[in-house]
């Protein structure tokens, strides 16, 4: 047995659970759904499926199904749980709830009322991409899932144009080659991009190259399963002199000329000791 119960203080618990394989599962995340007194789940058969296979009893402890569309009555119901002294744990049908899934809202009321919120973490398709992707992970920005329509989703690569981040997003399997051929008007043929598919499944597989590569890749192949798409950042666009000193005054407000200057060089991609230079002459 991997479980054990468990003395658990009243409050609301954030379960992670696998992205495919089941035994990616903490122990602490099985302690915590063996000793809950009530489960929550976004889909409450996958968490029965869950449960059988780690071998932990539901016993006769309430099972609920919660998703935010669910509103605010079936939040309520599990508030006055922990009104009521109760252990809530919530999971959602697979990885970390609240990452482009249920458990925002509830989180919000239940810390607004004053309640424990906690977690036990776990897998995630983002964190598992940026391991395998190998584009930089010193700054990432997960937008989950882009709009269905060409137009929206091309709005949104448009918004992210200047990010110096590595980009990360869900993407359904129907629609990844148009996915990567709106990137590529957005981004250009040679921008270096990531596919992962089915991580942690028996058919795992990463796709890393251009984005051109990629179309060519995908584009006569019956594509099946979940996917995490990456894109790298691109070059910075060189910063007005006048963006530049905006962007000195702000950060000389709260930080010191130093912290400023490193602030500022990293964010538009100067050299420190340009912008420390400038950053000195405008505080003289
Ligand atoms: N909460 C989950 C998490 O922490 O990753 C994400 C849930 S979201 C509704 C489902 C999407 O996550 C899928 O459509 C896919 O884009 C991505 N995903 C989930 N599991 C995956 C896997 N095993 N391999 C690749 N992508 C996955």
């Amino acid at each position: 047995m991997n479980h054990q119960i468990v003395t658990l203080k009243p409050g609301l618990y954030f379960v992670a659970t696998p992205i495919g394989s089941a035994r990616d599962i903490t122990l602490r995340a099985l302690d915590i759904l063996a000793s809950a007194d009530v489960i929550a789940a976004e889909d409450t058969r996958a968490m029965r499926r869950l449960l059988e296979i780690h071998g932990v009893p539901l016993g006769d402890r309430p099972l609920l199904s919660y998703h935010d569309h669910s509103g605010a009555p079936a939040r309520d119901k599990l508030i006055r749980f922990l009104e009521a002294g109760k252990s809530v744990a919530y999971a959602s049908e697979a990885g970390t709830p609240l990452i482009a899934d249920p458990g925002y809202h509830l989180s919000k009321d239940a810390s607004d009322a004053g309640f424990l919120v906690t977690s036990a973490p776990g897998p995630s398709a983002v964190v598992t991409a940026l391991c395998l992707a190998g584009l930089p992970t010193d700054s990432f920005h997960f937008s989950g899932f882009l709009p269905n329509s060409k137009s929206g989703r091309r709005k949104g690569f448009e918004a992210l144009k200047e990010t110096q981040a590595t980009l990360v997003f869900y993407e359904s399997p129907r629609r990844l080659v148009e996915m990567l051929k709106d990137a590529v008007l957005v981004f250009g043929n040679d921008r270096q991009a990531a596919v992962c598919r089915e991580l942690t499944k028996k058919f795992e597989e990463v796709q890393r190259g251009s984005l051109e590569s990629l179309i060519e890749e995908f584009s006569d192949r019956t594509i099946k399963g979940e996917i995490v798409v990456l894109i790298d950042r691109g070059e910075p666009t060189a910063a007005s002199a006048e963006d530049l000193e905006t962007a000195l005054k702000t950060a000389m407000e709260t930080l010191s000329i130093r912290d400023a200057a490193e602030v500022v060089s990293k964010a538009h991609g100067v050299n420190k000791r340009k912008v420390y230079n400038l950053a000195l002459k405008l505080k003289g």
